[in-house]
């Protein structure tokens, strides 16, 4: 039976992708393995609108957010925390584990982050030396505007912007050159449609300022070490890198960087969620303004959520579930990979099957779902 993996990480990796890692290994201390390196980074500048290189290593996304909190903070600086989900408890967690004070400003999880309730915390806390974001929320599919988040933030004493950016990188615009983020954390299993194993950081100009006056805790993670290798003429890792990984995901920012792929994904977004009401689900985020175009949550208004899910993976469709206080209530089907309507009409076809009931005809919410993918 074919299995469709709708997790929201690890997500589908392409045939293509995939074929790359089984190329034979180079030696990560030669000029082959520099150029590898030099184009991804110079994809990677495109993807990201941004100059400098971005720092690769291998760890998952929660090691690139430990690199930041490791680099950036201490017993010595004063953190805001905004969270509004598991993920952004996780960046907050890891970064009390330095000793830094930590402010916690939590929002609703399911309901986005506004601009002012940042711009607020860094007001009444002129003496914080650090700003914790999350752009995608992947336990409730919430997408932050950190563009705005950070334009509304005062110019006087603004603190260093750290951004998770694990899911949403690759499939959701984020410049952070452009935005003002000082430093941005992401890994290669979700919107880099990657295998996972590598973790990436960007840093602004000031951020790096900020990493050489600084004792980074950690051996592994110190950025500055990364720095003097990395900037080199031909660039390289400080420890052995995983090779296959870098092929593949050299291979996957071709398909990225494709013109309108961030469209195709908020337009995949929107014809999924609009069917999925249609069927008489309930959306987990309610403001269309803030939904995530890589993942999506959704519950049974009145009935057995996590039946639906059981149903799903019986006929070979693969979601997850809820995370944190949602655990056990929700579905979160992910569109991060190349979804495009035979897939979206893959998920609800599913989904109609999984109620059981037919509660409505096919064709009302097929047709809802597919007027909402035309619209541009
Ligand atoms: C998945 C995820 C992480 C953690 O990444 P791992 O690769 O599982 O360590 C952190 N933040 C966000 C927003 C995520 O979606």
């Amino acid at each position: 039976m074919n299995k469709y993996l709708m997790t929201p990480g690890p997500v589908p990796v392409s045939t293509e992708v995939s074929l790359k890692e089984a190329r034979p290994l180079i030696g990560h201390r030669g000029s082959e393995f520099s150029e590898l390196f030099s184009n991804i980074e110079a994809k990677l500048s495109r993807l990201l609108e941004s100059g400098g290189k971005t720092v690769i290593f291998p760890a998952s996304g929660t090691g690139a957010l430990e690199c930041l909190a490791a680099n950036f903070t201490g017993p010595d600086t004063k953190v805001i925390s905004v969270s509004c989900g598991v993920f952004g408890d996780r960046f907050r967690e890891i970064t009390a584990l330095t000793g830094a004070e930590i402010i916690n400003v939590d929002v609703t999880p399911g309901e986005g982050v506004s601009p002012s309730v940042a711009a607020r915390a860094v007001e009444e806390n002129p003496d914080a030396g650090v700003l914790l974001l999350t752009q995608n929320e992947t336990s409730t599919g919430v997408f932050n505007h950190i563009d705005e988040i950070i334009s509304a933030l005062p110019e006087k004493n603004r603190p260093l912007v750290l951004v998770d950016g694990v899911s949403s990188v690759g499939a959701m615009p984020c410049f952070p050159e452009r935005w003002g983020i000082d430093a941005l954390a992401t890994a290669s299993q979700k919107g880099l449609l990657t295998p996972p194993g590598l973790a990436l950081v960007w840093l602004s100009e000031r951020a790096w300022k900020t990493a050489e006056t600084r004792k980074c805790g950690s051996y592994y993670f110190d950025l500055m070490r990364q720095k003097k290798v990395l900037y080199k003429d031909a660039p390289e890792n400080p420890y052995t890198p995983p090779v296959t990984l870098y092929y593949a995901l050299d291979a996957a920012l071709d398909g990225i960087l494709e013109d309108g792929w961030f469209d195709l994904r908020r337009r995949a977004a929107r014809a999924l969620a609009t069917g999925i009401e249609s069927l008489g689900f309930d959306l987990l985020v309610r403001d269309e303004y803030y939904r995530s175009p890589g993942v999506t949550a959704f519950s049974l208004k009145s009935g057995d959520t996590p039946a639906i899910s059981k149903a799903l993976k019986s006929i070979g469709v693969e979601p997850a579930g809820g995370q944190g206080q949602f655990k056990g209530k929700l579905i979160r089907m992910s569109h991060y990979h190349d979804v495009r309507w035979p897939e979206i009409s893959l998920a609800l076809g599913s989904l109609y099957a999984a109620l059981g009931d037919a509660r409505q005809s096919a064709g009302d919410f097929m047709a809802a779902a597919f007027g909402r993918w035309e619209e541009r």
